[in-house]
């Protein structure tokens, strides 16, 4: 992506950068994205989190071997009698891993357990509540096995040898973890870390370990953001606190586009200061400054300085978590070469109480979900939505999702939430 491209989209029709509509930030956003292609072989037990750079085909059959799926009995299907009860003669047993080595020849049986391999000749699994044993013999209840092949697993039936198991560009989680090793995969290839560089600016801040002058504050945002990037498997780049000084900007900036793949920075994008950064960033790259039609985080830049993607969050506290999680979370994803990302799950949930929005703008309020007493979803905000308030984001397990058009809502509405936690 140049500069051309930049100015190409900001030239489209739809493209307003004082107004930008959520999606439409969105989408905008992903056009400019440019995976990371570097690959490195990792052990699947660093693998966790990682995008797989190939796709990984089985070298195996999974199962190896037929197998029982029940403890019982392996027995010729054509020798059970049809109707009534069948002695046969026992001849050996089959572990998991330690089959049977002989033959089930016509009138014999060999006791199995789940998971042992079928010795050959038998062809059919009776559970084991079917049968009773009776010396060297065992009865075979009448009517224990409907047809052939019953409570038997077949060889390959899950995976065939040189079936592709996972594509490239996918995540990798316990499932997939668990998977490359039951096909004996020790090594997989996977993009490389993402490199992100992050500071702050304003010069009211200071950061943890000095006391607090009048009028100053305890830097959050760094510890928010590395936080958030350390979650989705980013390698980060702390350059600190920078001060609102043209010079130690420039600075800040230029060695941040050097050391990282992408710059998230923190403040300084909102009026009154956004001019300054404005043109910085038109010196040293290409902007496309947003204001994006959303409560909170309404400035929010995006563009590129040298080769680094550029996100300049807006200064307030709960602000930087929502666009971090509504903008710059996929774009990260993405750029680490994922291709499947999931739509982030919402669904519809009963507010508990009335609720202020004024139409215009998307928002996400911080919302408390819970169970109602009759079961069913329900949604409070966690109160005062200022977005300096960071103690809504540690209160809430959700956003509340409302749409430039809502306005104020009565209780009993039905809104959208987006939890906060994932199972897997
Ligand atoms: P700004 O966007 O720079 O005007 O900042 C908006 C508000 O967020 C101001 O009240 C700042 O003091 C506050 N703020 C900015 N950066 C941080 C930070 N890194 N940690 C905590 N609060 C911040
Ligand atoms: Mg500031």
């Amino acid at each position: 992506m140049t500069a051309t491209t930049l100015r190409e989209a900001s030239c489209a029709d739809d493209y307003d950068p004082n107004s930008m509509p959520v999606d439409r930030a969105r989408a905008l956003i992903r056009d400019y994205l440019e995976p990371v292609t570097t690959i490195e072989r990792v052990h699947i037990r660093q693998a966790l989190g990682r995008t797989l750079a190939a796709d990984v085909a089985s070298p195996i059959d999974v199962p190896g071997h037929d197998n029982s799926a029940m403890d019982g009995w392996a027995v010729r299907f054509e020798d059970l009698a049809n109707g009534a009860e069948t002695v046969l003669k026992r001849v050996g047993e089959s572990f998991a891993g330690k089959p049977h080595e002989g033959r089930v020849s016509r009138g014999e049986a060999v006791r199995i357990f789940t998971g042992a391999v079928m010795p050959s000749g038998a062809d059919t699994v009776v559970m084991q509540e079917r049968a009773e044993e009776r010396g060297d013999r065992v009865a075979i209840a009448a009517g224990a096995a409907g047809r052939a092949g019953q409570n038997r697993r077949f060889a390959g039936e899950d995976l065939k040898a040189g079936a592709v198991v996972f594509r490239r560009g996918q995540a990798l989680r316990p499932a997939e973890i668990g998977m490359l090793a039951s096909l004996g995969i020790n090594e997989v290839p996977v993009f490389r870390r993402l490199v992100v560089a992050f500071f702050s600016t304003g010069d009211e801040l200071v950061s943890i370990g000095s006391p607090l002058a009048t009028g100053q504050i305890y830097d959050s945002n760094r510890y928010t953001i590395g936080a958030m990037l350390a979650r989705i498997g980013c390698e980060s780049v702390d350059l600190g606190v920078v001060p609102d000084v043209p010079e130690a900007l420039e600075n800040a900036f230029r060695s941040a586009a050097e050391s990282a793949d992408v710059v998230i920075t923190s403040g300084g994008v909102s009026v009154g200061e956004a001019d300054y950064v404005k043109q910085l960033l038109d010196k040293l790259g290409e902007v496309v400054f947003w204001k994006i039609a959303m409560k909170p985080g309404r400035p929010l830049a995006y563009g590129r300085i040298g080769r680094a993607h550029f996100f300049g969050l807006p200064g307030n506290p709960a602000s930087v978590m929502v666009t971090f999680y509504q903008f710059v979370r996929e774009a990260l994803l993405i750029l680490q070469g994922r291709t499947q990302i999931e739509p982030v799950p919402t669904f519809r949930a009963r507010l508990a109480a009335p609720l202020k929005k004024v139409p215009g703008r998307t928002e996400f309020q911080r919302g408390i979900l819970a169970r109602a007493a009759d079961g069913a979803w329900s949604v409070r905000t966690t109160g005062d939505q200022g977005s300096g308030i960071l103690s809504s984001m540690s209160q809430a397990n959700c956003f509340i999702v409302l749409s430039e058009r809502t306005g104020n809502l009565e209780a009993g509405a039905d809104v959208e939430v987006q939890p906060f936690e994932g199972l897997v």
